[in-house]
């Protein structure tokens, strides 16, 4: 018993410090170490395996809607990143910048990708002439590197893995066809695998990507009440293919313009899936993504026949689910905790006295319950309930979500909101930038969204009170 508390001991409670707990539950759950430059992070193999996870479905789904993966360089020129002037102005403050290569001071400085919009640009401009060119369906999986002042594992790291997609289309309606169609692929991949209800809308001018036209985004709420955007897509209209001068002969032979996309998710989800399912005891994976499902811990280990028993049941649990089995000479107690820690959906005990039985006793991650079940019964019964861990992983987010979310129609109402109960807050909004000025400034909360789903709750603004159409959530935000 004393192991077992020393183990849990080694990470804050949520209620006590949520940042700190968070920090412990990262380090202690062997998803990250620190790199050796500051904000630089090492994924363990175990942090490593849920993104894999994470990526293999969404790659699937990239695929299955016609998109292709491509590889483009890390390196820009600095005259390339320059050619569309709000693109430039919104990344140059996170740029990292190579100004030599070995002894030599190059004649051009080169920047480390912060995106690489502009790389597809120069490439699209040289390969597309004709509406037969059209579209250009690319995905890149890759690193970008953002020189952020502070940093958190996974949240805000100078050096991160993402896909981006970008297309390019012969007409206006279909870049925006496509614009929705990925916002709808993040969105099926966020809540049915990760387990995290999303709310889809689009970004105000000030919180759109920066050379964008409009920006949609999923925007989903953590534990404490703080908002994450969890994915983003982009539509461009000409802008880019504007600056870039990237043509195309229609079929009456006349010289067009393309339109393009851009959209991207990145390894903060898995700070997202930290914040949303974690508890006291460390991780909770939905089982959809889990590295692994089932792990099996045999009681009383050294005692004849037990070993022989576990083995034989993690071969006849591996034909369907993702199961592995813990066979060192740990205390069980300490193996218990580090299931916990880890996250695994479904803990499964196996003894003398259940093998005598013919059963094994199953143990949720979600809400602790232990049930016993025949060992004749345990093929069918593992991958129902991994389907009801996934489903009450994503109940219990989406009813959280709700309770944390409140109407507003003044600064003060916000303000008591904040307080009281926070999390997203609906308020009618005015359209003027001033306004969310105002508000970031007052109470360090953005607009999150402009919901597809809009609501009246009031006729005017709740911050100048003047005439407003436009229900907008907003939330601090990560
Ligand atoms: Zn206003």
């Amino acid at each position: 018993m004393s192991k077992k508390k020393q183990f849990v001991e080694q990470i804050t409670s949520m209620e006590e410090d949520f940042a700190q707990w968070y920090t412990d539950v990262v380090k202690e759950a062997e998803l990250v170490d620190y790199g050796p430059v500051r904000g630089t992070m090492i994924i363990e193999p175990y942090g490593f395996a849920l993104w894999e996870n994470i990526r293999d479905e969404l790659d699937r789904q990239i695929k299955e809607t016609g998109h292709e993966n491509v590889q483009f360089p890390l390196f820009i020129p600095e005259s390339l990143l320059q050619k569309e002037k709000d693109h430039v102005e919104g990344f140059a403050p996170e740029v990292a910048w190579v100004t030599h290569g070995g002894d030599a001071e190059l004649g051009e400085r080169i920047c480390v990708r912060p995106t690489s919009e502009v790389l597809f640009c120069d490439y699209y401009a040289n390969k597309i002439h004709s509406y037969r060119d059209l579209p250009k369906l690319y995905n890149q999986w890759a690193n970008v590197v953002r020189w952020e002042k502070t940093t958190r594992p996974f949240l805000r790291s100078l050096e991160f893995l993402w896909q981006e997609g970008h297309t390019a289309h012969a007409t206006r309606e279909e870049a925006a066809e496509e614009t929705d169609r990925m916002l709808e692929v993040y969105a099926d991949v966020v809540e049915n695998y990760l387990a995290i209800p999303v709310l889809k809308g689009r970004k105000t001018e000030s919180e759109k990507f920066a050379g964008a036209e409009y920006t949609l985004t999923i925007e989903t709420l953590m534990h404490d009440g703080k908002a994450l955007q969890a994915g983003t897509s982009h539509l461009f209209g000409d802008g880019f293919a504007r600056a870039f001068d990237i043509t195309y002969l229609d079929k009456e032979g006349k010289q067009q313009y393309v339109h393009q996309t851009s959209w991207g998710i990145t390894t903060r989800l898995i700070g997202a899936l930290i914040m949303v399912h974690g508890d006291n005891r460390g991780l909770v994976i939905p089982p959809k993504i889990a590295p692994k499902q089932v792990m099996i811990v045999p009681i009383a280990q050294h005692k004849e026949g037990v070993l022989d028993r576990a083995y034989d049941l993690r071969d006849q649990l591996a034909k369907i689910a993702r199961v592995d089995i813990d066979a060192s000479d740990k205390m069980p107690g300490w193996k218990f905790n580090e299931c916990e820690m880890k996250g695994y959906p479904i803990r499964v005990e196996i003894g003398p006295k259940d093998i005598e039985k013919n059963q094994a006793v199953l143990v949720r991650r979600d809400t602790g319950e232990k049930e016993f079940i025949a060992l004749d019964e345990i093929e069918a019964r593992v991958p129902a309930l991994l389907e009801e861990i996934q489903q009450n992983l994503f109940d219990r987010a989406f009813e959280h979500r709700n309770k944390k979310t409140t109407a507003v129609k003044s600064i003060e109402e916000m303000e008591k909101a904040l307080e009281e109960n926070a999390g997203f807050m609906k308020a009618m909004w005015c359209g003027e930038e001033a306004c969310e000025e105002e508000v970031k400034e007052a109470l360090q909360v953005t607009s999150r969204c402009i919901p597809r789903e809009q609501e009246k709750i009031a006729d005017t603004c709740f911050c100048c009170g003047k005439e407003a159409d436009k229900m907008v959530y907003w939330a601090r935000a990560y």
